[in-house]
């Protein structure tokens, strides 16, 4: 875990009520002995990556840094594609309250920052009691893959008590010293894990911001693989990513393999599309939707792209 060590870097030096939040985030790495019975390809490691991250507020700043994490959350499910998904309030197990460090007062305040943050965005949640970390309740992002199995991805948790045990302080507008609130986040949770639910949500086919390919440039014969070369450098300009199919085979087998492959966009190359320097394109899924001059087909992908990553 990191949350020691980011405790550590905020008391190094004195803290003013006007220095808060004070946000500090890095990837990193974390081990866990996990059985070796337990372990399972991506999705349970013994040395993985967390996008990890602390913010030391004042308490007054509890709901509004945590609603923002919130849409930090949303924002990368959606950018995602990550439609369906729960958030999931973890609370202590109030029948077994010696599992958790921290007073009941403590413990009631971090519950109910999480309560209500929640309730400031139309999201679907469920509250589970003892699932809660022994430090302080979470936000947990659940979300389904595509054999509708339950991930816990993303995670944002209140936390008053860690910052008591290492000591943590700011001063105050009264000019006395108070002990600042942690907020634990990890949008992704794993890096790892995050990646394998991913391949098996979109089943290999991924969002057109994130593709490795987003366009397959097909020539009809050999001929035109210099002039399809071209194009893909044509099209880097608009950065967009484009792969040149230059086998010698029949079009037909190109368009098939590219559309196993998953590429979302084609265009084919020949004889006409050199005479007039249009393109014509292929649409995954589509077939032929038609020609494009190459600026009115960057800027379709990049709208695309755009309505994709826009939150409403
Ligand atoms: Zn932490």
């Amino acid at each position: 875990m990191n949350c020691p060590h980011h405790c550590e870097i905020y008391k190094f030096k004195p803290r003013s009520y006007k220095d808060l939040p004070v946000r500090l985030a890095e990837f990193g790495t974390v081990y866990r002995y996990e059985q070796s019975g337990e372990l399972h390809g991506l999705t349970r490691v013994r040395g993985f990556t967390q996008d990890d991250a602390h913010i030391f507020c004042r308490p007054d700043q509890v709901k509004d840094e945590f609603v923002k994490v919130v849409d930090l959350v949303l924002y990368v499910l959606k950018a995602l594609k990550f439609d369906d998904f729960t958030a999931q309030i973890s609370l202590r197990d109030p029948d077994n309250k010696d599992k958790y460090i921290g007073s009941d007062e403590n413990w009631a305040k971090a519950e109910a920052a999480i309560i209500e943050a929640v309730a400031e965005r139309d999201i679907k949640t469920v509250t589970e009691y003892g699932e809660a970390a022994f430090y302080g309740p979470k936000l947990d992002f659940m979300v389904k893959d595509a054999l509708g199995r339950s991930w816990q991805l993303g995670t944002v948790q209140v936390d008053y008590n860690l910052p008591e045990r290492f000591e943590l302080e700011y001063v105050g507008s009264d000019n006395a010293k108070h002990t600042p609130v942690m907020i634990h986040r990890a949008p992704f949770g794993s890096m790892e894990r995050f990646v394998a639910v991913l391949l098996e949500h979109c089943a290999g086919k991924f969002p057109l911001w994130l593709t490795p390919d987003q366009v397959a440039i097909l020539p009809v014969s050999e001929k035109y693989n210099e002039y399809a070369k071209k194009l893909s450098g044509l099209l880097k300009n608009y950065d967009l990513r484009a792969l040149v199919d230059e086998r010698n085979e029949k079009v037909g087998k190109k368009i098939r393999d590219t559309e196993v492959n998953k590429i979302p966009y084609m265009l084919i190359v020949g004889e006409k599309e050199v005479e007039s320097g249009q393109l014509s394109v292929r649409k995954q899924g589509d077939g032929d939707i038609g020609s494009y001059s190459i600026e009115d087909f960057a800027k379709m992908i990049q709208e695309d792209i755009e309505a994709d990553l826009k939150m409403n």
